[in-house]
């Protein structure tokens, strides 16, 4: 009875409830946002050793009425627990889909790829595969030119299943990129299993290399396993000259940083590094 009674106390607690209500409306607002046309995607470019830019990380926006710019550390938690985020990751992954249609038809004359998030959620709907095929098939863009980044959350399901999911989309001919490389709880000997084409080392990582002998340490060793595994790697969170100097020396064929660029806008990105 006396744990029932905190309990009760803490329902009641005027910050809980206010944190409460915050989630509800949240919730709500997110069930309008797709129908009211409120999100955007930008890009962050990805670039090779060379500094040439090879492609662009789809990262997504959301124009709230009253708030104004949302980030999807705001939004994305709250979509994958209401189950938004199935609609959302569609509507995602059709944009880059016709964004690469429009860029094939002439509007830039390099091919440059597009990495989509896909969050454990979406990837573990039964239907997901099938979903990417028609979306493909309706836009007409080349799946060579996609990659899909998951992250090391979906070692909770089945192995078996996963492994069948990534071997049918790559199949389609896209690419699988595990990002956040080393945050999360999983083994190498899992990750072993999983086909993957790239691994994304995490910007928690590549945050001190210059100034922390066990960043530097690590990231190294990142890099000279995904050479070994016959891996792509990209290092993210590069934002300085130092920290690019670094990756290059140590044979890193890929980042991408505030260094070169935030995340923009499409018509901002195809202005700047499409041309
Ligand atoms: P992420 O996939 O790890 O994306 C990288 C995040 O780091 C992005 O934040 C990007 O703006 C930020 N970033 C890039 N370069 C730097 C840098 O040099 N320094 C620092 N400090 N940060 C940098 P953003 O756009 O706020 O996205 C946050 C997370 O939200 C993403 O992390 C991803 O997990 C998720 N997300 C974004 N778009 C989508 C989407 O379309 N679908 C799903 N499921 N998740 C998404
Ligand atoms: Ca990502
Ligand atoms: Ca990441
Ligand atoms: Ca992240």
């Amino acid at each position: 009875a006396k744990a029932d009674g905190r309990n009760l106390f803490r329902f009641f607690d005027p910050q809980m409830q206010k944190l409460l209500g915050e989630r509800l409306a949240l919730e709500s607002d997110l069930k309008q946002a797709l129908a009211g046309r409120q999100f955007e995607i930008y890009l962050q470019p990805q670039l090779a050793s060379d500094r040439r830019v090879t492609g662009a990380e789809v990262l997504l926006r959301w124009h709230h009425p009253e708030r104004g710019l949302v980030y999807p550390g705001y939004f994305i938690t709250a979509a994958e627990h209401t189950g938004a985020i199935h609609d959302i990751g569609v509507w995602v992954f059709e944009q880059a889909c016709l964004l690469l249609t429009k860029w094939a038809g002439g509007a830039i004359t390099r091919a440059l790829t597009l990495a989509v998030n896909v969050s454990a959620r979406q990837f573990r709907q039964a239907d997901f595969v099938d979903r990417v095929r028609r979306l493909l098939q309706q836009t007409g863009a080349n799946p060579k030119l996609i990659k899909l980044e998951l992250t090391e959350s979906l070692a909770l399901d089945s192995v078996d299943e996963t492994v069948a999911k990534m071997l049918a989309l790559r199949e389609l001919g896209l690419a699988i990129a595990l990002d956040d490389f080393g945050t999360g709880q999983s083994s190498l000997a899992y990750l072993k299993r999983l086909p993957l084409n790239e691994l994304k080392i995490d910007q928690s990582f590549v945050r001190d290399i210059t100034t922390d002998q066990n960043d530097a340490v690590l990231v190294q060793t990142i890099i000279g396993m995904a050479q070994n595994l016959n891996l792509e790697v990209v290092a993210e969170g590069v934002e300085t000259e130092q920290q690019l100097d670094f990756l290059v020396k140590h044979g890193c064929p890929a980042y991408q940083g505030f260094f070169f660029s935030e995340p923009v806008p499409v018509t901002e990105f195809e202005r700047k590094f499409a041309a």
